[in-house]
């Protein structure tokens, strides 16, 4: 460990100087604590605020205050306050959980080397998601399983109860008697002894034997919507899963589910960004209870079922360059601003910080009025979902009339 004593009384530039470099140190390098001071106290506090504000990229500073007053600040106990308590609010579920408004998403193809993905998700935690969105289909439960034991030795968390983990049920396995096993396959990869949020990915049943991503139209079956949810509901009355919800469900499936369900879906995750508004399947949602996260909130750009809708936008383009913060940033923090929580995929460190600041300041009226303009349009319609012959005629049928 290095510590970097400072008595501010007489701290001229330089010793400020060589300050920002340890703290710089231990934003890279997470083993190194810096210990201040405050001898001289009241009088340079509030330059020390500005410092740590700059240093740790987060314009909160309330928490800096509180512990300003006493006489030693370990600076990464400071650094998780911020990012951690302060930065990502939580939502409370039906089922009485509370959710961070703010995850890290796992998908993306093809999915880097295991070990890779473990580091870049220990980088996650390191610098402060609590969340994160997993699903059997993208490979990515077993290295964030690992990634949550290597956070834990790393001592950037103290348990696996610290976080927020959701993974969701393959297509393939969306039959009454394979949602049990399937879940128990997931926990398995995690090495975990539940989920925090279990989801119907979506509402399509696939044959068994199909490869991931090789399917068709014409392997889609018809499903037992009353039979998967009584499964989903054994496996939260078995403590596997702590929340169960679906994902890609249209209001009308929704209302059907509800006609069957004794534990309400707590979460419908679907497609939703500045492009794509849903404004219709929000309003359902919020009138029964469901909470709704985003995916795709930046567009999905670069990803295969993804778009430029988002980071393209003039609209969006125009109000980042006005509001001195990033287009990501614009457009997550609309999503915020609409009362959805969001899975955002970086597995890049300095982007994943971005991501983090949008809890702190606003879109205005004006602002919002004007994302309000954006042509809408659905980025991931489902179109191999859907055959003349299948559950699913066509795109309508899919979606029901949630345009
Ligand atoms: P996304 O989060 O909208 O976009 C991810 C893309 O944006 C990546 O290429 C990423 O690149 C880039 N990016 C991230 N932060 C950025 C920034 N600040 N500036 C510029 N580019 C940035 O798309 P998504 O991955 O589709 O959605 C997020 C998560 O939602 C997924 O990972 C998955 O967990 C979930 N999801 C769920 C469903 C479902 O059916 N339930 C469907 C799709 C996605 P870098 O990694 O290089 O930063």
């Amino acid at each position: 460990m290095v510590c970097c004593f400072l008595n501010m009384k007489e701290a001229g530039n330089g010793v400020r100087g060589s300050l920002s470099g340890a703290l710089a140190c231990d934003v890279d390098k997470n083993n190194y604590h810096v210990h201040f001071s405050l001898h001289a106290h009241l009088g340079r506090q509030k330059e020390l605020m500005m410092l740590l504000r700059t240093l740790t990229g987060t314009e909160g500073v309330s928490y800096v205050a509180v512990y300003m007053e006493r006489p030693f600040v370990v600076f990464t106990f400071l650094r998780q306050v911020l990012l951690t308590k302060m930065e990502i609010p939580e939502v409370l579920l039906s089922s009485g959980q509370k959710m961070p408004l703010l995850g890290m998403g796992t998908a993306t193809f093809p999915l880097p080397p295991p070990h890779q993905v473990t580091s870049i998700l220990v980088d996650a935690i390191e610098v402060g998601y609590r969340h994160f969105d997993s699903a059997a289909v993208y490979a990515s439960e077993e290295p964030l399983g690992r990634a949550v034991t290597e956070a834990i030795e790393r001592g950037l968390i103290k348990s696996r109860s610290e976080l927020f983990i959701t993974s969701k049920l393959w297509c393939t396995d969306n039959h009454p008697d394979l949602v049990l096993p399937a879940l128990k396959n997931t926990l398995q990869k995690l090495g975990m002894e539940y989920v925090d949020l279990y989801l119907v990915h979506w509402p399509v049943r696939l044959r068994k034997e199909v490869p991931i991503f090789e399917f068709s139209g014409e392997d889609v079956i018809p499903w037992d919507m009353k039979g998967t949810w009584a499964a989903m509901e054994e496996c939260c009355r078995l403590g596997l899963a702590r929340s169960i919800g679906v994902s890609n469900f249209s209001s009308k499936k929704l209302s059907q589910l509800l006609q069957h369900a004794t534990i309400p879906p707590a979460v419908n995750q679907v497609e939703m960004n500045p492009a794509w508004h849903q404004v219709k399947l929000r309003g359902f949602c919020k009138e029964k209870g469901i909470h709704v996260t985003a995916w795709s909130p930046l567009g999905a750009n670069g990803a295969f079922w993804g778009s430029l809708s988002v980071v393209d936008n003039p609209i969006l383009k125009e109000i980042s360059t006005a509001k001195g913060k990033s287009l990501a940033q614009v457009a997550l923090r609309w999503l915020h601003q609409q009362g959805v929580s969001i899975v955002v995929k970086s597995f890049n460190k300095e982007r994943m910080k971005e991501n983090l600041k949008i809890f702190d300041w606003e879109l205005t009226d004006n602002e919002l009025a004007k994302i309000k303009q954006i042509l809408q349009h659905r980025g991931c319609p489902g179109q191999s979902f859907v055959h003349h012959d299948g559950p699913y005629k066509s795109l309508e049928e899919l979606w029901d009339d949630d345009a």
